[in-house]
């Protein structure tokens, strides 16, 4: 069958750094890529292996603390290179643990600091606090936001990033700003599992579009089924808490 073309998906650190189904966002892309006429390649790298050439949307997931601890070095071998395709504007979606390491650093509750690759202006400490739940957040850009939080790591923002948008319920970024998650260039951060893109397909569309306009000048969608988008959205708002 002809395509539009392949469109290539690296998962960063799906060994270690895959947490409260993190690896759905890579499934929903592969998906919805299909789904607008596209071919779906999708890529793993670990610690270790040769980073893929022609890489054209990444997706990297949460970890515990012990898991940041483990990819820490291989990241920072590989902070030059991320760092070149964020400028280059190549999407990016990063989850909570990789989002806190996308930044500047995570100083963990119990005072390690692993440093981050400085790609988004922010900086994490870890707290006695457990921010655990389901989260709704309201973002120009993408609408309603819904997803489900867990970590100790509390992220504030520098100027030179923007909130992915403001919290109407659960706690976000940190428990004082009510903010959550980051914009740069074609990076979205965000603290959401859930996985987040089942959800928030808006989203998973926002990364395949400008993967498409990155490699073939043009996106031309297609037809994705929302069906179950849709009904994962009710279900969410039907949760007490
Ligand atoms: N270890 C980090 C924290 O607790 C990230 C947790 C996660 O990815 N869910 O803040």
């Amino acid at each position: 069958m002809s395509t539009k073309g392949t469109l290539r998906v690296l998962q960063l650190y799906p060994r270690d750094m895959n947490i409260y189904g993190d690896w759905g966002n890579a499934l929903v892309l592969q998906q919805r890529i299909s789904w607008h006429g596209y071919t779906p390649e999708l890529l793993e790298y670990n610690v270790g292996d040769e980073f893929p050439a022609d890489v054209d949307l990444i997706v990297g997931g949460g970890g515990q603390d012990s898991g940041q601890l483990i990819i820490q070095a291989d990241l920072q071998a590989r902070a030059e290179d991320l760092r070149a395709l964020a400028e280059a504007d190549l999407p990016m979606l990063v989850i909570c643990g990789l989002y806190q390491l996308f930044g500047k650093f995570f100083k963990t509750r119990t005072g390690e600091v692993i440093p981050g690759i400085g790609i988004l202006d922010v900086e994490t400490h870890g707290t006695d606090e457990r921010l655990i739940g389901n989260v709704k957040v309201a973002s120009t850009e993408f609408g309603e936001v819904l997803g489900y939080e867990n970590h100790s790591g509390q992220t504030t923002l520098g100027s030179g990033v923007s909130p992915l948008g403001t919290t109407a319920k659960g706690t976000g970024n940190n428990s004082g700003d009510g903010h959550e998650g980051a914009r740069y260039r074609n990076i979205v951060a965000s603290y959401l599992h859930g996985s987040l893109l089942p959800k928030n397909p808006a989203i998973a569309d926002f990364l395949i579009q400008h993967a498409a306009e990155r490699k073939f000048g043009h996106f031309a969608p297609g037809s994705p089924d929302d069906t179950y988008a849709v009904l994962a959205r009710e279900h969410a708002g039907r949760r007490p808490r």
